[in-house]
């Protein structure tokens, strides 16, 4: 047994529960992501910047449930709202609508230049399918465009190019539509049109050729949370989608929050059409919410209020309203531990102390791999980076092959034996309360980490 596990003798636990685990939970895991070679590391507490688990091991978290805890585990501001919400009220959910749904809205509305009004769900993906879904009733239109390599949710319009076998995915100019999955139905990669990111003509030739079909464009502002959109090539993007009709959708689960409070859309100073939110947004709990300009928020509106003309309906005929329920939307405990995060996150001091703290644990580390002539970059946006062992620009994800991913593995595994949470590969995200010890110990561990590699 020991020998078989690459991740410590300070594991047994943790391989045990995943023992068990298999036999009533296919692999052991209830999302594919979360396994790690030979079993995942099973937690039990988190404090602050800490996560502990079962064999008592402490590590250094900058997973951070994939970014959602951006005040760390456990944060008293946020514990003692979601206790506080369930004491006032007496129930965890009271299945009406609330105050703090409008009390939420107005503060997104606040924050994201391109948010007028705000509809709640309970993930990620089901905000940035709602949000496609109201695209498609809006302007009539049958198809999407995404970019490859980019990351909205396991559903099947989407799950499609988002980490594909380049010799499947085509030239540049031409990418194809690779599924992610079995059982994913032809009519998707028939309806959804991939784009390449940070190419500016090649994207434009495709919506050209497309417009009169697609009615939206999803993307992540900052691709996987790290490859930043270049400026120009979003401010040309933005002004494309106005000219041909084709809405334009900010994936900010993951970068709401995180780049700026209001999110990527403050940094370039772009107003998407409709914005999917989620992670932060739920200080912890699950959440989803999509935001954007009124005038296409409201064909969900469920009062008759309005008479729904769009360009699909030609005889001007009055439209239903757009279907959207759940019956957790708007759960007022998450609200409550998203408000709570979200007041931290806007005190005076706390945004630019974890951006600077990213920046020195960005700059930490790549004097230290600069050190040992390994070719590294930190490449990311505010509180959220990635370590890639290439030299040369990376901006998008055929770029990212270019990446030693064996050696940052190696490195990886070991950075788990000495404490350090980062999943093999995964992006590191930044927490408001990871201290300057924390930096110096994350250093000292690639530091050794590295030699143990080049041994
Ligand atoms: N969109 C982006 C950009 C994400 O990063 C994720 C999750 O990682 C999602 C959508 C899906 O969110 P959830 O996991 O809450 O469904």
């Amino acid at each position: 047994q020991k020998k078989l596990n690459p991740l410590s003798q300070n594991t047994k636990k943790s391989a045990e529960l995943f023992e068990r685990a298999k036999k009533v939970i296919p692999g052991g895991v209830t999302a594919n992501i979360k396994y790690i070679a030979p079993h995942p590391i099973m937690m039990e507490r988190g404090n602050g910047s800490k996560l502990f688990d079962v064999d008592g091991n402490e590590y250094i978290d900058y997973l951070l449930c994939y970014g959602a805890l951006i005040l760390g585990h456990g944060h008293p501001r946020v514990y003692e709202a979601a206790m506080n919400q369930m004491k006032d009220a007496g129930t965890t959910i009271f299945g009406t609508p609330h105050r703090l749904e409008t009390v939420m809205a107005e503060k997104l509305i606040s924050l994201f230049p391109g948010i007028d009004m705000v509809r709640y769900t309970n993930s990620g993906l089901e905000a940035t399918l709602l949000a496609i879904r109201t695209a498609a009733a809006y302007t009539g239109k049958p198809k999407i465009a995404k970019f490859e390599g980019h990351y909205h949710g396991g559903y099947d319009q989407v799950l499609l190019s988002v980490n594909p076998d380049l010799d499947l995915a085509g030239v540049e100019t031409e990418p194809n539509v690779v599924p992610e999955s079995p059982g994913i139905p032809d009519y998707y990669r028939e309806n959804t049109v991939i784009l390449p990111f940070n190419d500016i003509e090649a994207a434009e030739t495709i919506l050209r050729d497309n417009a009169h079909e697609i009615s939206a464009i999803i993307m992540e502002p900052v691709q996987g949370g790290f490859i930043p959109a270049e400026e120009a090539f979003m401010t040309r993007l933005r002004e494309i989608t106005e000219e041909l009709g084709i809405l334009l959708i900010f994936d900010e689960v993951k970068t709401g929050f995180r780049l700026t409070v209001g999110g990527a859309q403050n940094l370039y100073h772009i107003k998407p059409d409709l914005t999917a939110l989620g992670k932060v947004l739920g200080g912890g709990f699950p959440v989803g919410a999509i935001g954007g300009k009124k005038e296409i928020m409201e064909i969900s509106a469920p009062d008759g209020g309005r008479d729904i003309l769009t360009a699909g309906a030609e005889n001007g005929s009055k439209k239903d309203p757009l279907f959207h329920s759940g019956t957790y939307n708007g759960h007022p405990t998450v609200l409550a531990s998203g408000l709570a995060t979200i007041e931290v996150l806007e005190e005076q001091g706390t945004m630019d102390h974890l951006l600077a703290n990213t920046n020195i644990l960005r700059d930490g580390l790549e004097e230290v791999y600069k050190r040992h002539d390994i070719p590294m970059q930190t490449v990311g946006k505010g509180s959220i980076f990635n370590v890639i062992l290439a030299e040369g620009s990376i901006k998008n994800y055929r770029d990212m092959g270019k990446a030693d991913s064996d050696l940052r593995s190696k490195i990886d595994y070991e950075l788990l034996k000495l404490g350090i949470y980062t999943k093999p590969l995964n992006r590191y995200s930044m927490s408001a309360v990871h201290s300057g010890e924390d930096i110096e110990r994350t250093l000292t561990a690639h530091e050794k980490a590295i030699r143990i590699v080049q041994k």
